[in-house]
C-alpha cells in the first residue's frame, strides 16, 4: 500500500503545486495584459511628491468608446487630506480609483499629482506612491510574512509586526501555532473578509505610500468589525492624501470633502453637514441608511450611465 501511496501523494503535491502556479500565471497575464494598454511616455519622468495633491480636471472616461462612464468630473484631494466618493453601485467610484492609479488612461480632461500629468510620469513611481486597500483583496497562497510585505520585500521582521499591530492583526497571527509563518491563502488558513482587508492595511501601512485609495468592502461586516477597520483606515490615512470609495456613510463624516456621484456625473459636493443641509442625495441616503431599514449599502444604478 506504501508503494501505492507515495507516487499518490506526490501527484497530489504536484496537482497543487501546478494548480498554484497556473494561478500566479493567471495573476501575471492579468497584469501584463494591462501593462500592455498603458506604457510610459517617451522622455516620462520619476513622479516629484511634494504635497501629494491630486486633481481631477474634467476627466471624461469610458472602457469601450460606445458607453462613456464618467463625465467632466472635477475634484481636488488636497495633500494630506481624505475626499469620499459616494454614489449608487456602478456610478463609477471605482473607475475613479483605476484612473488614479492608472490601469486606464483618461479619455478626455486630465489627472494631475502635484500638477503633474499622470501620464506623464512613469507607472512605476506614480504606483509605488500610492496604496490600495482594495473591495476584495486577493490573498498570495504564502505566509502571512509575504502577504504584509509584499508592500515592500526589504522589510524587516520588527516593521512586519510593526505594521501588523497598527492594522490590529498581529494578536491574531501571533495566535497561530506558526505566527508569521501561517500560510493564507486557498491553501492556508481561512481568513475572514475583515482579516484579509486587516492584512491589506498593514501591507499598505508598511509600504508607507504618501497616497491611499480605500475601496470600502459592499459586503456588510458586523458593526463591530466596521467600527474597528474605520478606526485602522483612519490611523492609515492620517497625514496621507486618501481617496476613500464608501459604500457606509458612517464611514466618511469625518472626510474633507464628500462627493456624489450619480451616473459618473458629480452631482453634490461638501462637507457631511454641507450635505445634510442641502437636502439632497445625500441627505435622503443618510437618512435612508439611519433609519435601520436593513437598506446598508447604495442602491443600484438605475440608470444606464450612456
Ligand atoms: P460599486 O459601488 O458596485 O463598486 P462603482 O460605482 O464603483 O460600483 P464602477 O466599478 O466604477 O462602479 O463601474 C462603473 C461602470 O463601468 C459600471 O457600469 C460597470 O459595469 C462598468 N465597468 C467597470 N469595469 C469595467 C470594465 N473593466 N470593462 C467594461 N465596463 C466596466
Amino acid at each position: 500500500l506504501i508503494q501505492l501511496y507515495i507516487p499518490l501523494n506526490f501527484l497530489g503535491v504536484l496537482y497543487r503545486e501546478i494548480k498554484q502556479s497556473l494561478t500566479d500565471l493567471d495573476r501575471m497575464f492579468t497584469l501584463l495584459e494591462r501593462e500592455r494598454e498603458i506604457a510610459d511616455a517617451p522622455g516620462a519622468r520619476p513622479l516629484a511628491i511634494e504635497h501629494a495633491t491630486v486633481r481631477f480636471e474634467h476627466v471624461d472616461f469610458g472602457y469601450h468608446p460606445e458607453r462613456q462612464i464618467l463625465h467632466d468630473v472635477s475634484f481636488e484631494i488636497p495633500g494630506g487630506k481624505t475626499v469620499a466618493v459616494v454614489g449608487p453601485s456602478g456610478s463609477g467610484k471605482s473607475t475613479l480609483a483605476r484612473l488614479l492609479y492608472r490601469f486606464y488612461d483618461v479619455d478626455g480632461g486630465r489627472i494631475t499629482v502635484d500638477r503633474q500629468d499622470v501620464r506623464q510620469v512613469t507607472q512605476d513611481s506614480l504606483r509605488r506612491a500610492i496604496g490600495i486597500v482594495p473591495q476584495d483583496t486577493v490573498l498570495f497562497n504564502d505566509s502571512v510574512r509575504y502577504n504584509i510585505a509584499y508592500g515592500r520585500t526589504s522589510a524587516t521582521q520588527a516593521e512586519i509586526e510593526a505594521a501588523a499591530r497598527a492594522a490590529h492583526i498581529h494578536a491574531f497571527i501571533a495566535a497561530q501555532p506558526r505566527g508569521y509563518d501561517t500560510m493564507v491563502g486557498e491553501r492556508g488558513l481561512k481568513v475572514s473578509g475583515g482579516e484579509k482587508q486587516r492584512i491589506a492595511i498593514a501591507r499598505t501601512l508598511l509600504k508607507n505610500p504618501p497616497m491611499l485609495i480605500f475601496d470600502e468592502a459592499t459586503s456588510a461586516l458586523d458593526s463591530a468589525s466596521e467600527r474597528a477597520i474605520q478606526g485602522e483606515l483612519a490611523s492609515a490615512a492620517r497625514g496621507k492624501t486618501a481617496l476613500v470609495i464608501a459604500h457606509r456613510l458612517s464611514t466618511i463624516v469625518d472626510a474633507h470633502q464628500i462627493i456624489v456621484l450619480e451616473s459618473g456625473r458629480v452631482t453634490e459636493r461638501g462637507t457631511h453637514a454641507e450635505l445634510l443641509a442641502s437636502g439632497g442625495t445625500y441627505a435622503r441616503m443618510w437618512k435612508l441608511q439611519q433609519s435601520g431599514s436593513g437598506e446598508r449599502s447604495m442602491p443600484e444604478q438605475t440608470v444606464p450611465a450612456t
